[in-house]
């Protein structure tokens, strides 16, 4: 049996488990890196930007080696000793923030320099080599879906609009000539004939090797926001004790199951019922056993109301040690042995803390819409709470309805 949302499954876990789900599934294999303060985020970056540079210098070099004859070995050599420099003051950043990490969080400089010198970089080798519009186009976006995630965004946004710059400038140039286009390129890469030169094909390689890494870590960091993402949402729904859906969401979900009812008077049971259920004397179960002892007793009500509730039911901790049940189409009657049930689950239970066994009771109340004088998730609460504070009134460990009470 389980709940209504999606966490059925670490419904049932007893605040221990809880915790440990909740950790590992942040640390699949290792923590997520948005959550690495800034510095050590920036190892990270600035060790994958490395690759650029690393991989444009062998491309070059490769092709000086097999096909000189295509390259302006001037341009080539000017480039490789950039991004040689570039390698090289990169490694130098990472090894003086591996020192710094220590003593400090953050660190705008080498920042700077990474998002930076990727962007100066990329555009300049897409300049050289002619392809600024294609892949140089897409390395720089694909970066930006990356560095978005591990460094400012406003800083890569303010990179954004100066690459747009730049490609339009450079677009210009292609159209009126000023500066050489693809200086680095000696002789185009496609013969008389009309078909392109095999160094075509490895460059064309050497591209798809970088696009796939990039795409990869793109997916990666997608895949670490989507987690992030639902541990938040999951977050602000859940209860972190009992993982029971939290008194707001609740309350949303009341709102909704009557807004349907509303909407479809044709419902064969158009009924909604609502439990509410206060633990007796709780403070005296902390009192005796502990603050952990009555965390553990929270725990295993909450698993009695899971495990006594239909997919459709919603468990809701509503208060302290007081918790509300959402029975869509069930009727007084119905929801009256339902919470008669529960009450005599809960009389039974025993928790073990620390060796010792603890029982406990509970008190509950029982209402239901459609009912005179209801019309609203709240007053279907209120009824509910009235006939709950009716049951404490009348001796506690049992089940007063809206209706008997009236
Ligand atoms: P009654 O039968 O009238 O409901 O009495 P009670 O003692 O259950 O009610 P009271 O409102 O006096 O005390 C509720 C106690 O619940 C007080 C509070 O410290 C305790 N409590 C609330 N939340 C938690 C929690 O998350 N863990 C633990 N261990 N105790 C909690
Ligand atoms: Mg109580
Ligand atoms: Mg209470």
């Amino acid at each position: 049996m389980g709940g209504h949302n999606n966490h059925n499954e670490v419904r049932t876990m007893t605040a221990n488990q809880t915790d440990q789900a909740s950790k590992s599934s942040q640390t699949s294999r290792f923590s997520n890196p948005m959550d690495w303060k800034a510095i050590d985020r920036f190892i990270l970056l600035g060790s994958l930007v490395l690759l650029a540079p690393l991989l444009f210098a062998i491309s070059i070099l490769v092709v000086l080696w097999v096909a000189p004859s295509f390259l302006n070995s001037q341009v080539a050599y000017a480039l490789t000793t950039l991004y040689a420099a570039h390698v090289l003051v990169m490694l130098g950043f990472i090894a003086v923030a591996l020192k710094k990490r220590h003593k400090q969080e953050d660190w705008p400089m080498f920042e700077n320099f990474i998002v930076g010198s990727f962007t100066a970089v990329v555009m300049l080798s897409g300049y050289a080599t002619g392809s600024h519009f294609s892949e140089g186009l897409l390395l720089l976006f694909l970066g930006v879906n990356i560095t978005s995630a591990l460094a400012h965004v406003k800083k890569i946004r303010f990179l954004f609009w100066c690459v747009v710059t730049a490609l339009v400038c450079l677009g210009i140039n292609d159209l009126f000539g000023w500066l050489e286009h693809a200086p680095l390129l000696e002789r185009s890469l496609y013969q008389p004939d009309g078909t392109p030169h095999i160094l075509w094909w490895v460059v064309q390689a050497v591209m798809a090797l970088i696009l796939s890494a990039l795409i990869y870590l793109c997916l990666l960091a997608v895949g670490r926001w989507v987690e992030r993402e639902n541990l938040y949402r999951e977050m602000s729904t859940i209860d972190g004790l009992t993982r029971l859906t939290n008194r707001s969401s609740f309350i949303k979900r009341g709102d909704e199951e009557l807004a349907r009812l509303q909407r479809l008077p044709s419902d064969p049971s158009p009924t909604l019922a609502c439990i509410m259920l206060d633990l007796d004397h709780f403070k005296s179960i902390n009192d005796t056993w502990g603050h952990h002892a009555g965390d553990e007793v929270l725990v295993v009500a909450s698993k009695i109301m899971m495990d006594n509730a239909r997919q459709y039911d919603e468990v809701g901790r509503y208060g302290g040690e007081e918790f509300a049940i959402l029975l869509p189409s069930v009727d007084l009657a119905l929801a009256e042995k339902i919470a008669e049930r529960l009450r005599k689950k809960i009389s039974e239970a025993v928790v073990k803390v620390d060796g010792k066994a603890i029982q406990f009771t509970a008190s509950l109340g029982v209402a239901s819409f459609p009912s005179e004088g209801l019309e609203n998730m709240n007053d279907l609460l209120k009824a509910a709470d009235a006939a709950l504070y009716e049951a404490k009134e009348g001796g506690r460990n049992q089940v007063v309805t809206a209706k008997r009470r009236a």
